[in-house]
């Protein structure tokens, strides 16, 4: 027995498994994926972005799901249309022995009626960030009254960006017996609060220590002074001529601008912040995946939980 079969997957999702080449389920599989698949239960889970949190959810739920029902039953509610649109990736390539299932990605910034045209067609699964999903459900669009499964990912990220209303109102056209599935890197006040006010008796796992960064990544900093900033940054970036990295910046403004002067000094610099209309950020996160742009300079929001491979 594979220690996937060990949690408990079903011959589709192991297929897919075999098919990714994933060998050994992250920690936050092993803890969350019997848990989900054994009983009706909500759960907080506090991981990281990167251990795989996808799949912890993604594949009790993709087994859960009746594909031979239209019915829309899973919601997964992620803060930008970025992260969207991988989870909808990975979903789609999780689920790709399931005959029937069908998931569907709702954001802001793209059309409405081809999206609206895709959740006609029938989707058990929608990935969605909460501004668009609410104004679907307003407009009547897209049914959630029938949910069995609604998962918060990236929880804190949400409520830092102001989406709780738009999460509360979301929540209050699901039926109460669903279940809850809250993600989340960091345990602040507000999610607490979400939990409590929405969630039955949540089942609590954590991942690694609270709060932590991940033991694959090596810090170092440098203390320079504000004026120098720019120059040491230069400097990192001359000394690691392969560099393939990405630099955040407090605001959008400090995003554009330092791009601007390192595109001006000849660096493969490139912008990603939330003012980019939805064109221009795909562009961006295109030439970043492609290497075509080796420093990516970016606000903490538009980057969280971007999956991009071997940063230096
Ligand atoms: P996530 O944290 O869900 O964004 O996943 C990060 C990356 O790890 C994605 O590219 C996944 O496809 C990959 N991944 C997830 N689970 C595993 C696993 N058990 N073994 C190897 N790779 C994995």
């Amino acid at each position: 027995m594979t220690k996937f079969e060990a949690l408990g997957l079903n011959s589709a999702l192991l297929n897919a498994v075999t098919d990714l080449g994933f060998e050994t389920p992250s920690e936050v599989q092993e803890k969350s994926i019997p848990l989900l698949l054994e009983d009706e239960i909500d759960l907080v889970a506090l991981a990281q972005t990167g251990t795989g949190k996808t799949a912890a959810f993604g594949f009790p739920l993709i087994q859960k799901i009746d594909s031979q029902s239209r019915t829309t039953q899973g919601l997964i509610l992620s803060p930008t249309r970025e992260l969207c649109l991988q989870i909808t990736k990975e979903i789609q390539l999780y689920s790709k022995y399931v005959k029937g299932l069908n998931t569907v990605a709702i954001y802001g910034g793209a059309s409405i009626t081809d999206q609206a045209r895709q959740i006609k067609r029938g989707a058990q699964i929608v990935v969605a960030t909460p501004g668009r999903m609410k104004d679907m459900i307003g407009r009547g669009i897209i049914d959630i009254s029938k949910l069995d499964y609604c998962i918060l990912d990236e929880a804190d990220e949400m409520l830092n960006m102001g989406f709780y209303e738009d999460i509360k109102d979301i929540l209050s056209n699901t039926p109460k017996d669903k279940s809850t599935w809250l993600f989340s890197a960091t345990m602040p006040r507000e999610v607490a609060t979400i939990a409590k006010k929405f969630m039955h008796n949540p089942k609590e796992i954590t991942v690694g220590t609270k709060n932590s960064g991940v033991d694959t990544v090596q810090h170092e900093y440098y203390v320079v002074g504000g004026r120098d900033r720019y120059s040491a940054l230069k400097r990192l970036s001359d000394s690691n001529p392969g560099i393939f990295s990405v630099v955040f910046c407090r605001t959008k403004r400090d995003t554009q601008r330092v791009a601007e002067k390192l595109i001006e000094d000849g660096y493969n610099a490139g912008a990603l912040h939330g003012d980019l209309s939805q064109n221009q950020r795909d562009l961006v996160m295109n030439s970043f995946r492609k290497k075509q742009i080796q420093m990516l300079v970016a606000t903490d929001v538009a980057a969280r939980g971007i999956d991009v491979d071997d940063i230096t």
